[in-house]
């Protein structure tokens, strides 16, 4: 009797068995395979993952599959094995890790569709058109030009050549090209390379001269921003590519910017296939296959690339791994990050996690000799470090979160023909609206979370449920007018700089002026063109971004992280403060950072200023030693919500008390209500797992499932398990 055993796409923790579809192929029969099967009144697709010869279901129970879809297995050998090994370590159910890990395409039962894509050439008009037409468009010419020397460009053509969709556009409007479909020649275009390796100096010889391509690997490359650690990444791949083997580079989903990518194609003349979250399910399908075909020799790509099969994979490297868009926060939890170690190790291959601000679990690795230490402390260009200066604003007079020497520093910078960036980590115009009359403050109707005013919008927001409402002109309690905007967001930074520097352009940039496809771009270039001018914004701008002219970075206020809930916030607000700060003089010019805050002796506040991110960190370290919090423990969230807080908590609390005799040398702290307990209109509690033996803590964490599974509420109550949490929200 030959049986299927399948993973099917559904949140159950168990595989199923079918029998042999009527026409199935010997030849098809191996793990990784997709098998469509009925499941309940639906058609699946699922994963084979071994044929028995044996089901534990009475063999009149069993259906028949009803078709194999695939002659080579879409799920690679080793890709199902990391499934497997994740689904474990995550408690996740296989079904979904595997879901996770494919094309939204093949998930479904649908033919592969055609391999066609568009291209762009001048229309008769553009044909006719005089030399230096659209003087005014510069950008836009430079497509015309390029037009004109070759009879069509297709969308890598323009990505190499920096230019956006948007330029495109406006051509298209005016009816200067055209558009037409085409098939690809080849499903991931190849370039011609335009760009040398640089020579390295000392400092990334030693690093790239550690790194063995022979076997496996975990180095930590812990370079200062601007101390030339994409160079080292490219070298690697270089020297991946001369060995015939494929390279695999995950990105922070906000560091994948055109500037990023262009740096590669300058540098490569190899097909480099591209998967982030912004690609059509067709386009993200070809660049799979392209990998999967062994066709790309290198993948970048953001959090799910981790799964990108690749036959030759030679190394794998992790820009800015202490980024938190490596973990997923919702469904499957993974890190992305420490998947790909396990990836590495699995095939014997090296793996680089590059960083100016190592997370502490990373960190925590290199010191401990199980990674290897890389380090970097001087900036390639030769531009020095910018340092740190903090301004007491204790009792001093403030203009919309401005402090007078500040505001001076500014207006100096701006003087000097300089450009300057502000950051506040909040978006928004103000956080709080409170009635001067009664003192109601402005509240989400479904969190126990403050509104946000966002004033262009005439809006008050809530930014953890994304609920909105029309801005009330006067109290909802008592009636009054006299509406208080208090505290400051990126909004209300942008008008207070624009209203003290006139003559200068404010470019604002979060979440809010950015959502528009290519509107960051479109942004970017402005400040590239080099003029003095003053940047605000969220984190979006801490990452990855080269602007040459900054020469003033501010942060107006520090004190965030140092009291937050978080046990990770003063680590987060350090690595972003560094990050931030890194956007200063990275070329000629050199640059400042200034801090404004409230606690300019907090040891914290001292050691990141005076020091180094590095004495900083092994402060942190010092603190979680005596606590035994990562990377000195382990831990597990168990997430419950539900409309009615005692009965989220009660499932807690049963699967506690369920799985208490199994395994011990685990703590258990909680059911707690969670730190925002009502969010989205639901009530959250959970149950804080503490453990020095993941063993143990994974043993512990089976029977919880296995009871929560079981349980009466286990259905009624949304639950869920985070394996080493980001956050404890
Ligand atoms: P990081 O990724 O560490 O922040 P980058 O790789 O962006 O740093 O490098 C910062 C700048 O230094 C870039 O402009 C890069 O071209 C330059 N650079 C890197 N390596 C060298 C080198 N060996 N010689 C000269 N310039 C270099
Ligand atoms: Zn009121
Ligand atoms: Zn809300």
């Amino acid at each position: 009797m030959t049986i299927l055993r399948l993973a099917m796409p559904t949140p159950l923790r168990r595989s199923f068995d079918y029998l042999l579809p009527a026409d199935a192929q010997p030849h098809q029969l191996q793990p990784g395979s997709r098998v469509l099967a009925p499941f309940g009144p639906r058609k699946l697709v699922g994963v084979l993952l071994s044929v028995e010869t044996d089901s534990e279901v009475p063999t009149n129970k069993l259906k028949p599959a009803i078709a194999i879809l695939d002659d080579q297995p879409s799920l690679a050998a080793p890709i199902l094995q990391l499934c497997r090994w994740a689904a474990s370590y995550y408690q996740h159910p296989l079904g979904d890790v595997i879901s996770n890990a494919l094309p939204v395409l093949m998930r479904k039962n649908q033919t592969l569709p055609e391999q066609t894509e568009t291209y762009w050439r001048l229309s008769t008009e553009g044909k006719g058109l005089p030399e230096g037409a659209l003087k005014r468009a510069p950008k836009q010419a430079k497509l015309l030009a390029l037009l004109q020397q070759r009879d069509s460009l297709n969308s890598d053509d323009l990505a190499r050549a920096e230019l956006s969709r948007s330029h495109v556009r406006s051509l298209l409007e005016k009816g200067l090209i055209e558009s037409f479909e085409q098939k690809r020649a080849s499903t991931v275009s190849s370039q011609v390379a335009t760009e040398q390796p640089l020579s390295l100096n000392d400092q990334q010889r030693a690093a790239l001269d550690a790194i063995n391509t022979q076997g496996y690997s975990c180095s930590l490359l812990e370079g200062i921003t601007g101390s030339g650690k994409t160079e080292v990444y490219l070298q690697l791949i270089e020297r991946c590519l001369q060995e015939g083997k494929q390279s695999l580079v995950l990105i922070p989903e906000i560091g994948l910017t055109p500037q990023t990518l262009a740096r590669f194609r300058r540098r490569f003349s190899c097909p480099i296939a591209i998967l982030h979250s912004a690609l059509t399910d067709r386009e993200r399908l070809i660049a799979w296959q392209s990998a999967q075909s062994g066709e790309a020799k290198i993948v970048i790509g953001t959090r799910s690339a981790v799964f990108t099969p690749m036959p030759e994979l030679g190394a794998i490297i992790i820009d800015e791994e202490h980024d938190s868009s490596f973990k997923q926060q919702d469904g499957f939890r993974y890190s992305a990050r420490d998947i790909a170690i396990k990836r590495a190790f699995d095939r014997q291959c090296p793996i680089v996690l590059g960083s100016a601000t190592p997370s502490l679990e990373t960190l925590h690795n290199a010191l401990q000799g199980r990674y290897q230490h890389l380090p970097m402390t001087q900036r390639a260009t030769g531009a020095s470090a910018p340092a740190f200066e903090t301004i007491d604003i204790r009792n001093s007079p403030m203009q919309d979160g401005f402090s007078p020497q500040l505001i001076n520093a500014i207006d100096q910078q701006i003087h000097a023909g300089n450009q300057v960036l502000v950051f506040i980590n909040r978006r928004g115009f103000a956080p709080v609206m409170i009635c001067h009359s009664c003192g109601h403050n402005a509240q989400c109707p479904q969190c126990d979370a403050r509104l946000t005013v966002h004033f262009g919008q005439r809006q008050l927001r809530c930014h953890h449920c994304e609920g909105q409402w029309p801005l009330p002109q006067h109290c909802t309690e008592c009636g009054s007018h006299e509406l208080d905007f208090r505290g400051s967001g990126t909004e209300r930074s942008e008008q207070a700089l624009q209203q003290l520097f006139p003559e200068t352009p404010v470019i604002r940039i979060d979440r809010d002026t950015t959502s528009r496809k290519n509107a960051m771009q479109e942004l970017v270039d402005e400040v590239h063109r080099g003029e003095p001018c003053i940047l605000v914004g969220t984190q979006m701008l801490a990452k990855g971004h080269h602007f040459p002219d900054v020469t003033l970075v501010a942060i107006l206020d520090a004190d965030g992280g140092l009291f937050c809930a978080d046990f990770r916030g003063p680590e987060k607000m350090g690595q972003l403060l560094v990050q931030v700060a890194g956007r200063a003089g990275r070329e000629a010019k050199p640059g400042r950072v200034l801090i404004q805050t409230h606690q300019p002796d907090h040891p914290l506040i001292q050691s990141l200023t005076q020091d180094s991110y590095q004495q900083y960190a092994r402060q942190l370290l010092h603190e979680r030693e005596q606590t035994g919090l990562p990377p000195y423990g382990y831990l597990t969230l168990l997430r419950a919500e539900h409309s009615n807080l005692e009965t989220a908590e009660r499932l807690l609390s049963d699967v506690r008390q369920q799985s208490e005799t199994t395994v011990r040398k685990v703590q258990c702290f909680g059911p707690l209500p969670a730190p925002m307990t009502r969010k989205a209109g639901q009530y959250r509690a959970q149950l804080l797992l503490q453990a020095n033996d993941r063993r143990a803590l994974n043993q512990r964490l089976q029977a919880i499932c296995h009871y929560a599974d079981h349980h009466p509420l286990g259905k009624k109550v949304r639950w869920s398990i985070d394996v080493d949490p980001a956050d404890m929200f």
